[in-house]
């Protein structure tokens, strides 16, 4: 079975049509970039994924569950399983980087009162090495708020492995990042799933960034799939 796969899936809101027909298979430890202009039906597209929003017509299979016929508590078990990372980090500030990524571990991302301490130590010996692989285990102590966007979207992926997820979903990860750090963060978020076998669906506007990093560029166009082809191939063709 692929790890997603979407089937004829049609979306709208209030009568307006935002996905139509998509289907869509991402089989384990693909990188996929999904391409298309603001208003295309990226993020609708990630959030049925998850469960987020449920679709209207055709079916989800999300690492063998269909969100659609999951109970609360199903659901709640299979977005575990999904690591999610928006544009905004969604980091608090004012903690350290190692806190932040700690935070993975908790169930809904509350404030944990007792700082690093307070987590077990295999625990916090784990999310050094995440923080390491994403080249700031020595900003584990600094201040979130203090790091550079790019950084900081960095640690927002160490958070999530932090999950152990078989799936990552990240939200234009990049898209408030100079072309620098865009390519940083896409290249850990390329070694991560090569590495780890982890699926990524990453939504980008930048089609150049897509060729450069993923394995498969998927293009959606006023909610249709107008382009699903090889990255290697297209950049070729370029
Ligand atoms: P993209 O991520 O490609 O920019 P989105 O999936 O965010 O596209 O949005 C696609 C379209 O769906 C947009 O026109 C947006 O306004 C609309 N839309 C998205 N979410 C909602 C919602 N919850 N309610 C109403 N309209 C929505
Ligand atoms: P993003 O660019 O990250 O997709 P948006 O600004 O498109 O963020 O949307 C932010 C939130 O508002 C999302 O939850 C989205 O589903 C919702 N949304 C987007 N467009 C509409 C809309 N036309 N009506 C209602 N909700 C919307």
């Amino acid at each position: 079975d692929p790890v997603l796969r979407l089937s004829e899936v049609g979306k709208g809101f209030h009568g307006t049509t935002v996905l139509d027909g998509v289907s869509l298979d991402v089989p384990q430890g693909q990188f996929v970039a999904l391409v298309g202009p603001s208003g295309a039906g990226k993020s609708t597209l990630l959030r049925l994924v998850n469960g987020m929003h449920l679709p209207d017509s055709g079916t989800v299979r999300t690492l063998g569950e269909n969100p659609a016929a999951c109970s609360r508590s199903r659901l709640r078990a299979l977005r575990a399983r999904v690591g999610f990372v928006f544009q905004q980090f969604g980091l608090v500030g004012r903690l350290s980087a190692l806190e932040n990524v700690l935070m993975g571990s908790l169930a809904t991302l509350r404030l944990p009162r007792y700082g690093v301490m307070s987590y077990p130590r295999a625990l916090r010996i784990r999310a050094v090495e995440h923080l390491d692989r994403v080249g700031l285990a020595d900003r584990r102590f600094q201040r979130c708020d203090t790091l550079s966007g790019g950084q900081q979207q960095r640690v927002a992926v160490a958070r999530t492995l932090l999950q152990s997820p078989e799936l990552i979903l990240a939200d234009e990860p990049v898209a408030s990042l100079d072309p620098a750090a865009s390519m940083v963060v896409l290249e850990i978020l390329k070694r991560i799933s090569a590495e780890d076998g982890i699926s990524v669906v990453c939504s980008l506007h930048q089609v150049e960034l897509a060729l450069a990093t993923a394995d498969r560029v998927v293009a959606l166009r006023g909610g249709r799939l107008v382009l699903d082809e090889p990255a290697a191939g297209l950049a070729a063709e370029r």
